[in-house]
């Protein structure tokens, strides 16, 4: 770790799922790589308030098919399983999947500006194509999507990073892992350089849950838009929810304004379109994604009548 950290051209290695196409392809070229799937758990625990601590290592397809997380965490095995294939997910690891980096176009094309990879070079996702980009809270910079099924699911149940650095151990809150693009496109989360995930932490959650992803393609595409939604509802009153939407943003939106809509409100079907209302009032979308407005309202609607049902 302190190698990593002292070394602004070196990374650390887990599944390799994302990282070593980016080192085919130019993206990335660190001078060292340090491998950590072996430094970090690879068990998913009890934790003594009635959640689960999941080690780094952890690989997604052990994950998604974790009784525990089936039972308790539905929305997390859901998005699990909706995200790659088989053979990836035997690959990819709790640490690395919230960390794997955005599939737009023009990042992965080396032979064209981009911000996020060179900054300031300019981005050619604005005016260019932009099916899979952002709607919601993207900037001149940047409007590039975040592309992990599971960050979302985890921005949902309230988890927690463990994270370990140069300077010590801190606990970051899952929906504030992640960055707008702002004018630094560059960075993708709030970690510093040589800080290295160790394990995410899941909250006791006795609510339903679910997530949806709607794509072009019903296996081995990204999200255009997914729903997790988790919700504590009894006589047809919302009692509590959390809400995260992937394939809008530069980071797992968490949608605390619709939230707000629901919580205490009657579980009705025009209740649900107030709360996709409420939070896609300040969505920015262009020509080629307007179509996400309202196919994330009708996600919205179904994934709660669902649940609420
Ligand atoms: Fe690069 Fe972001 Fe523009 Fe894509 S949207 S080209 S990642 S700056």
């Amino acid at each position: 770790m302190r190698s990593v950290a002292a070394n602004p051209s070196s990374t650390f290695l887990g599944g390799g799922t994302n990282l070593v196409d980016h080192l085919k392809l130019g993206v990335a070229r660190p001078d060292v790589l340090v491998d950590v799937t072996s430094l970090t758990s690879d068990e998913i625990t009890e934790r003594e308030d009635g959640g689960l601590s999941i080690g780094a290592a952890v690989r997604n397809s052990d994950l998604a098919a974790d009784r525990r997380v089936r039972e308790r965490y539905p929305v997390l095995a859901q998005a699990l399983l909706s995200g790659a294939t088989g053979q990836l997910r035997n690959m990819a690891t709790t640490g690395g999947n919230p960390l794997q980096r955005t599939r737009c176009v023009y990042f992965q094309d080396v032979t064209t500006p981009c911000n996020k990879r060179e900054p300031g070079s300019g981005c050619s996702a604005i005016g260019g194509y932009t099916r899979y980009h952002a709607i919601l809270g993207a900037s001149e910079h940047c409007i590039a999507t975040h592309p992990s099924d599971m960050a979302v699911a985890l921005a949902a149940l309230d988890a927690s990073v463990r994270v370990l650095g140069p300077d010590g151990e801190r606990t970051i809150p899952f929906p504030e892992l992640h960055r707008l693009p702002g004018d630094r496109p560059d960075l993708d989360t709030v970690l510093g350089h040589g800080e290295l995930i160790t394990a995410i932490e899941l909250p006791p959650r006795a609510w339903k849950s679910r997530y949806r992803k709607v794509r072009d393609r019903a296996s081995y595409a990204f999200a255009l838009v997914s729903v997790a939604a988790a919700v504590d509802v009894a006589d047809g009153i919302v009692r509590d929810v959390r809400l995260a939407f992937g394939g809008v943003a530069h980071k797992p939106w968490r949608a605390y304004r619709a939230e707000e809509v629901l919580r205490g409100a009657e579980s009705t079907e025009d209740n649900f379109r107030a709360a996709a209302e409420a939070e896609l009032r300040d969505a920015r979308p262009d020509e080629g994604n307007a179509f996400k407005v309202p196919l994330l309202t009708r996600t919205l609607v179904a994934v709660l009548k669902e649940l609420c049902a």
